[in-house]
This record gives structure tokens, C-alpha cells and sequence, in this order.
């Protein structure tokens, strides 16, 4: 499957890799997004989800672990994973519900639901070099490598 390198040099340049994903996304789309703390996934998802057509910011969404969006008939789920300790408070709050034939879904921390989130489509990972980073897109299903070869060209 198909596998994408990018050095991001600056914060501006992982902003841009949102916007131009969210150019090629259509619902149903898994993106899973790993990486230490601070290395860039809740800058990625603002890219994405204000390139979408939201307007306001995106807020990290620990403390809640998801935050919908309704953005031009496409449902965003943007979760973040960190502070669940219990997969089992997946199942509590329907996890399977959010998954539909019309929504995106960005994981941010999807180790953390190990066994209980449905396959992504395309897996993210964030690394910290010098003084920005280098991200690793990974095509996991058909449809996510379709996405990534558009991306390539
Ligand atoms: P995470 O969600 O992975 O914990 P955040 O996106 O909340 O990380 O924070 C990332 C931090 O790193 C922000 O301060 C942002 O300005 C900065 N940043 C994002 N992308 C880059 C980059 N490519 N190079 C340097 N700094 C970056
Ligand atoms: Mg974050």
C-alpha cells in the first residue's frame, strides 16, 4: 500500500497538509493520527476541518473525547483518545454510531481504542526533527490509497 513522506518545516506547512487532504476527502473516510504530544495532529485537523468550511476554531477535544461537526452535509468527528483509559467508555458512548456512510472520522491517540475503532482508512504519524516535523501518511484501504495518490501528483 501506498506510503507518503513530508517534512512539514514549520506549523503554516502542517495547516497546508489539512487543507489540501480535505480537498481530495469524501465521507465514509477514517484517518487515524499519531504522534507525542504537540507533535501536530489537532494543528493537522484544523487545516482539515476548517478547510471543510468550518469557520470557528478547533479546539483539542479531550476532555469531551470527540467534537462533532456538520460541514456542508458531511458529519466530522474529530476524536481525541488521549484521556480515555478504559476502552471500555467506547462502547458507553456508542462508539459504532459515529462511524456511518457519512461521516469523516479523525483519531487522534487511536491506540488508546485498540480492538474497538473500525480499520482507518489512512493512518498519520507525526515525528518531531529538528525544529519541525516529518509526517508519514499510510494508505490502509483502497479508498485511502486512492486519496494519497492524488495527493502524490
Ligand atoms: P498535538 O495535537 O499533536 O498534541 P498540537 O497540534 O496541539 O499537537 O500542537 C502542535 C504544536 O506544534 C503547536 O504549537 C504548533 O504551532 C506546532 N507545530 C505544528 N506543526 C509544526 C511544524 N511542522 N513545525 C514546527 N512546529 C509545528
Ligand atoms: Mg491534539
Amino acid at each position: 500500500m501506498q506510503s507518503i513522506t513530508l517534512d512539514l518545516k514549520d506549523e503554516q506547512d502542517t495547516v497546508n497538509l489539512g487543507r489540501q487532504l480535505s480537498a481530495l476527502i469524501t465521507p465514509p473516510l477514517i484517518i487515524y493520527l499519531s504522534g507525542d504530544l504537540g507533535a501536530g495532529k489537532t494543528t493537522f485537523s484544523r487545516g482539515l476541518i476548517q478547510s471543510l468550511g468550518h469557520e470557528g476554531a478547533v479546539k483539542s477535544p479531550t476532555y469531551a473525547l470527540v467534537e462533532p461537526y456538520e460541514l456542508n452535509g458531511i458529519d466530522v468527528f474529530h476524536f481525541d483518545l488521549y484521556r480515555l483509559y478504559d476502552p471500555e467508555e467506547l462502547e458507553f458512548m456508542g462508539i459504532r454510531d459515529y462511524f456511518t456512510t457519512r461521516s469523516l472520522c479523525i483519531v487522534e491517540w487511536p491506540d488508546r481504542g485498540h480492538g474497538l475503532l473500525p480499520q482507518a482508512d489512512i493512518q498519520i504519524n507525526i515525528k518531531y526533527v529538528d525544529t519541525g516535523r516529518q509526517v508519514e501518511l499510510k494508505a490502509i484501504s483502497p479508498k485511502g490509497e486512492q486519496i494519497l495518490v492524488s495527493l502524490d501528483n
